[in-house]
């Protein structure tokens, strides 16, 4: 009987990986245990879980035998971490061999806004080149000042890298971190005041929900970037637009999304803003070493091994 259940819409080579190394049944969402044939609910010990829908204590409760939730990422603000911890049950999730991919998409999409490269590309392909001339200058990046919210594994590697940019560099965290001679600044909006460019790399979840707040977002200014690869709820996405709407900053660079994939149509209309598909760690390298990282976790738990990237 198998004791592996893997949730997601999980790519082809990953389900297979997971059916070949645990004999795993597969459904696509939590909502699905339910319906799950008893004796199959009652021999689960391992969830390998890559869904963005909340698995919560009543899908725990479903499968008495489990002891761990394998996430597919490091996010892991779709489960109910405290109801797992109540039940004995462990989590584990992806840490660090993501960080690169991230941190490039972060700088990518910083470069692609403030370069103006969407509008830049259009002048090429559609002729206007030639027609009419050079496209509009657009804006200097390397050299200017940039904020760090949450220097946290990806966000210390996005600072690293727009270090090579000759950027002044700040950050946000709860307590100061060693660094390289970067500013620290206790209060986000402090720090939001003291940057033209934020890059948030908090963790989501109702801790940081709206903590890019409408203050955070005043305080960036009307040459204000926000760069987002965390997750949408950690923005106020509501003040964000009016800002993005009114002028009242500059532009942003967005890969996640409250309510994605569904993406607030306010967004389409500006032309200010870069739109990606939360794709920050979506490269075949990168999403390779996520699912072998999970596989390793549900392994050594099922071997009664120490588990290799626990959160609790
Ligand atoms: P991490 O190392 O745990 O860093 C998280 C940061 O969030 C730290 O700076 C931490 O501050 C801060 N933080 C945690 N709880 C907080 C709270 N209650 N209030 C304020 N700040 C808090 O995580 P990571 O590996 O860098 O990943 C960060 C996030 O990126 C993930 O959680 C995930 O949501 C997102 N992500 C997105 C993609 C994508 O495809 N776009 C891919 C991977 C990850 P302290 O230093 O003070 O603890």
């Amino acid at each position: 009987m198998t004791a592996t259940l893997a949730i997601g819409n999980y790519k082809p080579n990953n389900r297979a990986a997971l059916v070949e190394a645990f004999d795993a049944h597969v459904i696509a969402q939590p909502n699905g245990i339910a319906d799950l044939d008893e004796a199959l609910r009652k021999g689960i010990r391992a969830v390998a879980y890559a869904s963005g829908q909340r698995f919560g204590g009543a899908e725990m409760d479903l499968l008495p035998d489990l002891g761990v939730i394998a996430n597919y990422g490091v996010g892991y603000d779709a489960i109910d971490v405290d109801a797992a911890s109540a039940r004995g049950i462990r989590v584990t999730n992806t840490p660090n061999v993501l960080n690169d991919d991230v941190a490039d998409l972060a700088i990518g999409m910083w470069l692609m806004q403030g370069r103006e490269m969407r509008a830049a590309e259009a002048h090429v392909r559609s002729g206007d080149w030639a027609k009419d001339g050079p496209a509009p200058l657009n804006r200097k990046l390397s050299g200017g000042s940039a904020g760090i919210m949450g220097l946290g594994r990806i966000g210390r590697d996005i600072a690293h890298r727009l270090a090579a940019f000759k950027m002044d560099i700040h950050y946000y965290a709860r307590s100061e971190k060693e660094t390289p001679g970067w500013t620290y600044h206790a209060d986000p909006v402090d720090l939001a005041g003291a940057v033209d460019f934020l890059f948030v790399a908090l963790v989501g979840g109702s801790e940081t929900e709206k903590f890019v707040s409408k203050d955070v977002i005043a305080a960036l200014g009307k040459n204000g970037v926000v760069i987002n690869i965390s997750r949408g709820s950690v923005i106020d996405e509501g003040a964000l637009l009016d800002a993005l709407e009114s002028g009242a900053i500059a532009g942003a660079g967005l890969d996640v999304f409250v309510g994605e994939p569904q993406v607030d149509p306010r967004f389409l209309d500006l032309q200010n803003v870069v739109l990606q598909p939360h794709q920050g760690s979506a490269t075949v390298q990168t999403r390779a070493a996520m699912a072998q990282l999970q596989r390793d976790n549900v392994a050594a738990f099922l071997k009664g091994e120490d588990l290799l990237t626990p959160v609790v």
